[in-house]
């Protein structure tokens, strides 16, 4: 099939994988027109023959996505999908009707689909043979697409709730700086003056094992920004969180000369130290602690991340989650970033069942609410939960 043009499926959540995706595309093959649809019966203005709908979607966005394909393939349209749910249940979404499936990293399959090599089982693998982000534009000026610049892709940890290493790897890759700041300098040339960026966990950027800090590298990039005529730098904040053990003196002092964010984002997501194992986040309480002092120390605000809700708390892990967050708030000024569990297909917890908020729940994030300490989407995210674990009990592989 010859391939006039490439139709992408916007949602509100698949931003920077369009982004990536219509920079490869463009930067291989100039002439296929890239298209941004919102609603799905824009499609229809557009002829079938020479036309690639594209969807990348999250989880509990699978009825829509179910619906749409159904109505796009009748009428006779290819369809093409990747993202972290395809990444996940890759036959389960061929057998919603799509052509062809892309798992893990797009870049170089959706080239490969463009010049006609199709896999016989219909699914790209973009997990086993992962690819060099230095291949591959960050974004497209030349569409005027712009976007914070992944710097590292995958992550070495393996959190239960998290779908990151599965869809990114397990072997963090870094963007070269050169890269990061040839980019820039475009950004800057057309107006683009403010830095925001993409990683797991960007104080670890430059590292060699996705954790330990290199604060030269950080500085040497920070300082490259700034020279280019970059105005403002937002770092470790989204989405571009840092793990606690990343946070160190050394590290706050490197990006202090440079950033204009007050607050970083740190992961901590529970304050009982047996939740902390049985979802695998790899460090402990103390070391959340430690990452607070430091951001206090250094004038920063934390903006803690945490989950509520896992099927598997007791009133126990309850209770000293709440405790924890009481004193984090009081000691170190910390605010609280509120999520509910999601039992994310793919994730080692996908068959935990959906969080469930109880009315202690409800009464102390609601207060803390109240007070200004806390904010997120944790309200929606317990009906998003348990639309996700509908997916995962209606698997069909
Ligand atoms: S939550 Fe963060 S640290 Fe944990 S696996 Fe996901 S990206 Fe890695």
């Amino acid at each position: 099939m010859e391939i006039k043009r490439f139709i992408f499926r916007y949602t509100p959540t698949n931003r920077y994988s369009i982004t990536a995706l219509v920079a490869s595309v463009f930067s291989y093959k100039k002439d296929i027109e890239l298209i941004e649809v919102r609603n799905v019966n824009d499609i229809l203005n557009f002829e079938t023959k020479g036309t690639v709908v594209l969807f990348s979607f999250m989880s509990f966005d699978l009825e829509t996505v179910k619906k749409e394909a159904s109505f796009l393939k009748d009428k006779g349209y290819v369809l093409i999908a990747g993202g972290p749910h395809v990444s996940a249940l890759p036959y389960q979404v061929l057998n919603l009707g799509f052509d062809y499936v892309f798992t893990g990293d797009g870049e170089e399959n959706i080239r490969k689909f463009i010049d006609g090599i199709f896999p016989e089982n219909k699914i790209y693998d973009g997990t086993t043979n992962r690819v060099n982000l230095s291949n591959y534009p960050p974004f497209c000026p030349e569409k005027n697409l712009y976007m914070p610049i992944e710097i590292s892709r995958g992550c070495p940890f393996s959190c239960g709730y998290c779908q990151t290493p599965r869809l990114a790897g397990k072997i963090v890759r870094h963007r070269p700086l050169e890269q990061i700041i040839e980019y820039s300098k475009i950004g800057v040339k057309n107006g683009r003056k403010i830095a925001r960026f993409i990683s797991p966990n960007s104080f670890s950027y430059g590292s060699k094992n996705g954790v330990t800090p290199e604060p030269k590298i950080i500085d040497e990039l920070l300082f490259g920004l700034k020279k280019i005529g970059v105005k403002e730098i937002y770092f470790g904040t989204f989405p571009s969180d840092v793990r606690p053990e990343s946070i160190t003196e050394e590290m706050l002092l490197t990006i202090k000369k440079y950033v204009n964010n007050k607050y970083i984002v740190v992961g901590a997501q529970s304050g009982s130290e047996r939740i902390l194992k049985i979802i695998r986040r790899g460090h402990s309480l103390e070391q959340i602690e430690n990452a607070l002092y430091l951001l206090k120390k250094h004038g920063f605000i934390p903006r803690v991340d945490f989950i509520f809700g896992f099927p598997f708390e007791t009133d126990e892990d309850i209770e000293k989650t709440f405790n924890f967050i009481e004193k984090i708030v009081k000691k170190y000024n910390a605010k609280v970033h509120a999520h509910t569990f999601m039992p994310l297909p793919g994730t080692p917890l996908a068959n935990a069942g959906p969080g469930k908020l109880t009315e202690k729940h409800y009464k102390f994030l609601g207060l803390l609410t109240a007070k200004g300490y806390l904010d997120g989407y944790w309200l929606n995210q317990e009906k998003l939960a348990r639309r996700v674990a509908n997916v995962n009990s209606s698997n069909t592989i």
